[in-house]
């Protein structure tokens, strides 16, 4: 065990990790992870940075609410088993959370440390453990498969890993879990926890959400979300893909079946730019775009592969999280010119630092207080460029940001043979165009309040379909809280007639 018995000067006196990272031209041409992960040796030292606070904010920042010095300390003592454990109590998906969480607005944004230098890695952190985890667990299931004999560590990691794996006796009550993003996941592994059984229907062919779907390989392997899938199934969550509620099925129909449901199905509509010339080919919304490249694996070549059009200049139109995934895949795929055209300035970009900072150094072009007009085409119906209007910053508008006001004169065109429309998402009304009594918003978004409830007993909601395009923490921590509430609910209600 590492010693973490250092004073608070002794802390004070670390300097934050840097996470290693793929060579820039180098990942810009592949789509292998980007963050290499701490070395041992290194993760402990960076949570000796942690001053274990008497009073620690940072978990008022987690919206999982991890405990998160308690995890870190056993991470400074080497201890990572029963880091693993502890994180592993809240948090259901911790390696997909240490790899896109914004850690740098949450958690970190709380961290003491950061008033007079940087915030301690909690995201860092939290990535080693689990992954630390992922690997012995792994390990340890392949010593007893063949026979051998576990190390004391892989005896303490099948220990940790079952204590949160291991089965409560069953309720009797059946749970209906629409979506498997991190909001259906979690709200499944809870409500599996506390004994009851518990359906997923997903939509699409595999599991993940928006993980699966949108965030690409090299920022979240897909092997890091199957893993973490296997041991909510291993708790004995049953997944059913292929099944769209609202068509194959609908909420009524769930309703005669089961107990009690959750609704996390995302605000995965695309939104268009209502620009003349938005049908022509080459031009893909950034959701068709990330779902052929992420989950139909476009981006391997050979045969019968989901095709995907490589472009050689490639205009993504957005500033957030999905612009980049988008324009860093353009690039992967090939593009000679990645471009991000976006209508504000880059303090306005809701991207994460992270994600611009990758970007630039992958060679992505940013184009900045430029907005889109049209979209042109040749005469067979292919995009040939785009037209772009220059844009200067007004007064302030509803969301606090200031306004983009067009530049008489200042219209001109950017050549280019694909364009990517990233600007956001909304509610898919399939669900809820069938279920009359579940009510909801102006933008069509599911109404809940603060437990989950919705406007039908029984029925919780959470995630991106009430809060519009969220986080995936924000997800998980509405899950958590619906379960909980369902858990009252059924207890209240009592079973089934
Ligand atoms: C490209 C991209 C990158 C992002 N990057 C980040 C990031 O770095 N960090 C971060 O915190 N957040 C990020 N986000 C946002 C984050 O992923 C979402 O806020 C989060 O996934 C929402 O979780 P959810 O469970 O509510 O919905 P989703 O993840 O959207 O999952 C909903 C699931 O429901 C399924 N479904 C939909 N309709 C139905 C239906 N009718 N019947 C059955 N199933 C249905 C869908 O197929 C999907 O699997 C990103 C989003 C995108 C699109």
């Amino acid at each position: 065990m590492a010693s973490n018995s250092l004073t608070p000067k002794e802390r004070l006196a670390i300097g934050r990790v840097h996470m290693p990272e793929q060579e820039a031209m180098e990942r810009a041409r592949n789509f292998t992870e980007v963050n290499l992960g701490l070395e041992e040796a290194v993760a402990i030292r960076e949570a000796q940075r942690c001053l274990q606070c008497k009073n620690p904010v940072c978990i008022q920042g987690c919206p999982v609410n991890v405990r998160i010095p308690e995890f870190l300390n056993k991470v400074a003592e080497g201890d990572f088993a029963s880091a693993a454990a502890i994180l592993k109590q809240t948090n259901a998906l911790p390696a997909v959370c240490g790899r896109v969480c914004p850690q740098e607005v949450q958690c970190e944004s709380k961290c003491v440390r950061g008033v007079k230098s940087e915030p301690v890695a909690v995201g860092y952190l939290e990535r080693f453990v689990a992954d630390w985890a992922m690997q012995h667990e792994a390990d340890a299931t392949k010593s007893t498969a063949e026979g051998g004999c576990a190390t004391k560590t892989m005896g303490a990691v099948a220990a940790a890993s079952s204590s949160h794996a291991s089965k409560p006796a069953p309720t009797g009550f059946h749970v209906l879990v629409v979506g498997a993003g991190p909001g259906g996941l979690t709200a499944a592994g809870e409500l599996a926890r506390m004994g009851h059984d518990v359906t997923i229907f997903e939509a699409l062919h595999a599991p993940g959400g928006v993980l699966r779907y949108g965030i690409p390989e090299f920022r979240l392997p897909k092997r890091i979300v199957d893993a973490e899938i296997r041991q909510l199934e291993q708790l004995g969550v049953k997944i059913e893909c292929n099944v769209i509620v609202g068509k194959t099925i609908t909420l009524p129909e769930i309703l005669r079946e089961f107990d009690a449901c959750f609704i996390a199905n995302g605000a995965g509509l695309p939104v268009f730019m209502n620009v003349p010339g938005e049908n022509l080919n080459g031009v893909y919304s950034a959701n068709e775009f990330l779902t052929r490249v992420n989950l139909m694996g476009a981006y391997i070549s050979g045969p019968g592969r989901t095709p995907i059009i490589r472009g050689k200049n490639v205009v993504v139109i957005g500033g957030g999280n999905v612009a980049m995934d988008s324009v860093r895949t353009a690039r992967r795929l090939g593009a000679e010119h990645a471009m991000i055209f976006y209508r504000r300035t880059e303090d306005e970009m809701p991207a994460r630092v992270e994600e611009i900072k990758h970007a630039k150094e992958e060679g992505v072009e940013f184009h900045l207080l430029e907005a889109p007009l049209e979209v042109l085409g040749s005469d067979d119906g292919w995009v040939k460029g785009i037209s772009m209007q220059k844009m200067a910053l007004g007064e302030p508008d509803a969301s606090g940001r200031r306004r983009p006001v067009p530049i008489e004169g200042s219209e001109h065109v950017v050549e280019c043979d694909v364009v990517v429309v990233a600007v956001g998402t909304r509610a898919n009304p399939l669900l809820t165009a069938t279920a009359p009594e579940l009510k909801v918003n102006k933008w069509g978004y599911i109404e809940a309040d603060a437990t989950g409830q919705t406007s039908i007993p029984g029925v919780y909601a959470g995630g991106d379909i009430v809060r519009g395009s969220a986080t995936v923490i924000l997800a998980m921590g509405d899950g958590k809280v619906a379960a909980a509430n369902i858990d009252k609910y059924l207890k209240t209600k009592g079973r089934r007639a």
